[in-house]
């Protein structure tokens, strides 16, 4: 990659767009320029679907040995940790976020391709008793083809090595498009896929606006797959579009996490994690346990000690070491977000910290503070809506049952946590929580062998553990009948 204006990859060919066109990336958090990339035209993305798809049909990846393709994938692992400081760095002028979280978020990288390196070859298919000793039946695990993935910009790479990772563990081919904000960090990993002989087609980068070159990534014939991850609005348009062809889609879309605390549970590690679960990265995390349901009995201490705390957290660019927190990715996001809590406080939520763009010291960058609204109705439109941003709105309950009412009323499924001392109550409730991802004491890890998704509208089956590389294959009956015999259904007149 020697031009940096040839940012698309295709065909194994680092490449301008085909129009010239460039896009400037800046950085949130001071609007300081980040880099140049290419814009890839409607032209572009027909040239790497094509290019994925005269891959995949070749067989050059989808016949390697799934071990091969294992090992391939330890490889990269090595070389992000290799490349740690250089991804990182990238992830945090993109996005804003603070260099220590995008490292961490490279160790994420890191394990979700060690995890689909190792399993790569665990999935063997399975024999069929057909009750006839002459017949072989086996149902065997296939690639589904060319896969299009399109991914957000709140963890950029993460998302896209959620996908990555298993469908190249599965013999398929892809072409990627990244948000349009935060390019980067995918453009360094199609780098190492290149560097490390990946063959020519089967990976492929396209970078620009989502209605021109993402949308043919879920209308295109030759896709047979589209991943997606981000909003709901944008999830249910690549649905529709995907429907037409009937294809097979994957989509992880928003949340809105309840967080619910009852009076037994460890006080300080409830408290300490309502601010991580509302407040790390801004917020801009979609599991993010923006809804705290409190327990009434202790709901006016907790409730002021987290404002306190709020009021202590410090916001600041990717380098700046005393931050704690970053920016929202864009002006418009944060117009977003400043218009979504001004309609809480109308709808009648009291606005308890927050609510404003920081200090002088944040003029340059889309900062916006730690914000809590209390006073909370079910219809208010600060607990309905996905804000996306570092806002906590607090519901209160006092039974069991008031609890997951309140945790469940939402057109939202993917995540929340529960926070008790009584291990019958956690047990009851976490079961009860509709909801793809239930933490009992504790709020936000995960783990690549665990499936992560979403019920209801925060998505449409599965990333990582056994299901996240199930959803990059088809399953194959094939029948042998070793004793071929005439039936005699038809029989000879
Ligand atoms: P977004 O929906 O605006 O954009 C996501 C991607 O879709 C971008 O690459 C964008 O260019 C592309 N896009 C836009 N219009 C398109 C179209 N018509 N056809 C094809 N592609 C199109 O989302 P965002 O604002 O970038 O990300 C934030 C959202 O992502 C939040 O709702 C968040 O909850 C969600 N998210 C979900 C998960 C999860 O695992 N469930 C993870 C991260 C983010």
């Amino acid at each position: 990659m020697t031009d940096p204006i040839a940012t698309l990859f295709i065909d194994g060919q680092w490449t301008a767009s085909s129009s010239g066109a460039t896009r400037t990336v800046f950085c949130p958090a001071d609007q300081s320029e980040v880099g140049v990339v290419s814009e890839a035209t409607a032209e572009d993305v027909e040239r790497a679907i094509l290019a994925a798809r005269r891959a995949f049909d070749s067989r050059v990846w989808a016949d390697t040995p799934a071990a091969e393709r294992g090992d391939f994938l330890l490889r990269v692992a090595d070389a992000l940790q290799e490349r740690k400081a250089e991804f990182a760095r990238a992830e945090a002028l993109d996005t804003g976020k603070r260099l220590v979280e995008a490292e961490g978020d490279m160790d994420d990288i890191t394990a979700c391709f060690r995890y689909f390196g190792k399993i790569a070859d665990q999935t063997p298919g399975r024999l069929v008793d057909a009750g006839d000793p002459s017949v072989i039946s086996r149902v065997v695990k296939e690639p589904i083809g060319v896969c299009g993935m399109i991914t957000p910009w709140n963890f950029p790479l993460l998302q896209a090595s959620w996908k990555i990772a298993p469908a190249l563990a599965a013999g398929n081919s892809f072409v990627i498009k990244p948000a349009e904000l935060t390019p980067h960090t995918t453009i360094l990993i199609l780098d190492v896929l290149d560097r490390l002989g990946l063959p020519a087609g089967v990976a492929n980068l396209v970078l620009g606006d989502g209605g021109v070159v993402g949308a043919p990534l879920s209308s295109h014939p030759e896709i047979d797959l589209v991943s997606f991850t981000g909003g709901l609005v944008t999830g249910r348009k690549i649905a529709e579009a995907a429907a037409h062809g009937v294809k097979k889609v994957a989509l992880e879309l928003g949340g809105k996490n309840p967080n619910v605390v009852f009076a037994d549970a460890d006080y300080e590690a409830a408290l300490d994690n309502a601010l991580n679960a509302g407040f790390l990265d801004s917020g801009l995390v979609c599991s993010a346990g923006t809804r705290l349901i409190v327990q009434d009995t202790i709901a006016e201490k907790f409730v002021d000690e987290l404002v306190a705390r709020a009021e202590d957290i410090v916001m600041g660019g990717p380098l700046d070491e005393k931050a704690e927190t970053g920016p929202l990715v864009s002006k418009e996001h944060r117009d977003k977000v400043t218009d979504y809590v001004q309609r809480g406080i109308a709808a009648g939520a009291r606005l308890r910290t927050g609510g404003h763009w920081g200090g002088p010291e944040h003029e340059q960058g889309f900062f916006y503070a730690p914000t809590v609204l209390d006073q909370c109705t079910a219809e208010n439109p600060a607990v309905v809506e996905e804000g996306f941003g570092p806002v906590i709105t607090v519901e209160t309950f006092s039974t069991e049952e008031e609890a997951i009412a309140i945790a469940n009323d939402t057109e939202y499924g993917l995540a929340g946590a529960v926070w008790t001392s009584d291990s019958g109550v956690a047990n009851r409730v976490s079961r009860r929580l509709r909801h793809g991802t239930i933490w009992i004491n504790d709020y936000h890890p995960y783990l690549p062998q665990a499936e992560w998704g979403g019920f209801k509208m925060s998505g449409v089956g599965r990333e990582l553990g056994p299901t996240g590389l199930e959803e990059y294959t088809e399953s194959k009956h094939i029948y042998e009948n070793t004793e071929p015999a005439v039936s005699g259904w038809f029989p000879r007149k």
